[in-house]
């Protein structure tokens, strides 16, 4: 084995957090090495999360638009087919384009990147076995977790990635499915269902709880989505748990429950989806070496600062607290880095946006109108349906509604819920209004190009602070 010099920062996991903070540590002047086994960097997110999915759902919506959402247009198509094999190599070209991007960008800011699986050795030292073979150690005066999460497996039923699959493979299926089972109606769930029921499969969602999109989406929101993904030919069976699984016949079957007790009923499908959630990976970190502790549920414990007990040892990402989203492992990574460097860093969790990339997208921020009633916390809301918002009605595209809550003494924003085609770039502005601690007064009076989606958000902001204009 080999051991090369000290570095200030070893960072294991190249994953969305891994690679940011190795990247804002190289800007920083650091002396930084990035430890990645997968073989290309970028994690879950640009390998097989974030960047995958949204390929698969541009491509599979504008398939789809095309057979049934074009005549009315004007345009008239003939003969139109899937290459289902050439729109995963547009996912592939999308991929690798992005992780070579992000191997380019770890080089031009110095940062040495070793292909293999990093151990804790003892509290400064990481072992690294090497993907092309061999080992070797790298110490470092700071250490950054950042090994990410993996997919919750469903107990009994056996992930193969052909006919049970979880997203990695639901990204990757060869052919398109005559029946899918979808198990959860979180946001891979739904992704998944909208890419593969554009495609041709029958898809049918089952989910636990009373409401779809998980238990962050305000629940108005959710109940909306729901009724426009079902016309769109999605399936639910909310309320309904899957209980057990049995993949040994041809047909993949589930024993599904009502969540409040009731009758048992067997569902079949050629193919079943495990979309359940994903807990924390760190599995072979050797943890257990230097006595750093996880809670329950197997997140790394950190305080506010992501430091772990031992102070230079910190975690950022999936791998600990909080949600499971790419951006926010982003901030985490920039803000420990300049915990590092400067001793102090900033991460506005009340602040993060949340996006489903259906069609029309859903998107939010802050509080939902749930979560505000059951902290007692008294509000007021604004909505603005784009049916009636005159780009909307132009591009024949008015299901949605932006939703705004304030508080309705200061006015202050609470939170902001959109269902529309660009709600995700349109909750930018809410999430930047909300930052900024801007009342619905503040967005009304601000100037918004016409004719643009955005002036339904406008609109939205007057009907809170006083009235709509269009509506
Ligand atoms: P990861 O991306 O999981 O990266 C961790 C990396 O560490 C991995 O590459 C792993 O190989 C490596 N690693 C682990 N252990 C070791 C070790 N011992 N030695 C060396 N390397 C190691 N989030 C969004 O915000 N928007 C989305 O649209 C979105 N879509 C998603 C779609 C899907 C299908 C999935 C599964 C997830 C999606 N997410 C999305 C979530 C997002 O991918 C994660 O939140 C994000 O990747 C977390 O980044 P991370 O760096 O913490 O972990
Ligand atoms: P999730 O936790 O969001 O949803 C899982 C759903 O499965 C829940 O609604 C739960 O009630 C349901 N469920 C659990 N057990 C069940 C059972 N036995 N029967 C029926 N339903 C059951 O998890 P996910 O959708 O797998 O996503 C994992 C993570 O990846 C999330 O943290 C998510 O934020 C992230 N992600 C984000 C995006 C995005 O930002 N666009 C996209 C994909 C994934």
């Amino acid at each position: 084995a080999t051991e090369s010099e000290e570095k200030d920062l070893v960072i294991i996991g190249g994953g969305v957090a891994g690679y940011v903070a190795a990247i804002k540590a190289g800007q920083e002047g650091l002396k930084v090495a990035c430890i990645e086994k997968r073989g290309t960097l970028g994690g879950t997110c640009l390998n097989v999360g974030c960047i995958p999915s949204k390929s698969l759902l541009n491509n599979s919506h504008l398939y789809h638009q095309i057979l049934h959402d074009s005549k009315h247009r004007g345009i008239e198509v003939g003969d139109v087919k899937l290459n289902l094999a050439q729109l995963m190599k547009a996912k592939d070209q999308s991929v690798s384009g992005l992780t070579k991007g992000v191997e380019f960008l770890l080089k031009k800011n110095g940062v040495e990147y070793i292909k293999g699986a990093g151990s804790f050795a003892d509290e400064h030292t990481v072992n690294v076995k090497l993907n092309d073979g061999g080992e070797t150690s790298v110490k470092g005066k700071n250490i950054l977790i950042a090994t990410g999460s993996e997919v919750t497996p469903f107990p009994g039923l056996e992930i193969d990635e052909k006919r049970v699959i979880s997203s990695t493979g639901a990204i990757a299926l060869e052919k398109v499915p005559e029946k899918m089972l979808v198990i959860g109606g979180g946001i891979i769930g739904l992704e998944m269902a909208s890419v593969w029921s554009r495609l041709g499969a029958q898809v049918t969602v089952i989910e636990f709880l009373d409401q779809i999109g998980g238990p962050g989406m305000d629940l108005e929101v959710a109940k909306s989505i729901q009724k426009i993904l079902k016309k769109q030919g999605i399936n639910f069976k909310t309320g309904t748990k899957v209980v057990s699984g049995d993949k040994s016949g041809e047909i993949v079957k589930l024993e599904v429950d009502s969540a409040k007790g009731g009758k048992p009923e067997t569902l079949e499908g050629d193919v079943v989806l495990v979309a359940i959630g994903r807990r924390p990976y760190t599995e072979g970190l050797g943890l257990e070496n230097i006595g750093l502790e996880k809670d329950e549920r197997g997140r790394v414990i950190i305080d506010s600062e992501y430091r772990t007990k031992i102070p230079h040892i910190r975690c950022v990402g999936d791998v600990t607290f909080g949600p499971m989203l790419a951006h926010k492992a982003e901030e985490e990574a920039v803000a420990a880095i300049e915990y590092i460097k400067k001793g102090y860093g900033h991460v506005n969790y009340g602040c993060i946006p949340s996006v489903m990339y259906t069609f029309p997208e859903v998107a939010w921020v802050g509080q939902s109108e749930q979560e505000l009633k059951k902290a007692g916390v008294p509000y007021k809301i604004g909505t603005f349906p784009f049916s009636a918002n005159s780009r909307a009605k132009t591009n024949l595209d008015t299901e949605g509604m932006v939703k705004m809550i304030a508080d309705p003494e200061t006015d202050r924003l609470l939170g902001v819920h959109i269902i529309g085609p660009n709600a995700g770039e349109m909750i930018a502005e809410g999430t930047l209004a909300l930052e900024y601690g801007a009342s619905s007064e503040d967005i009304a009076r601000t100037c918004h190009a016409h004719p643009t989606l955005a002036e339904a958000f406008k609109e939205a902001a007057m009907a809170t602070y006083s009235k709509a204009i269009h509506f």
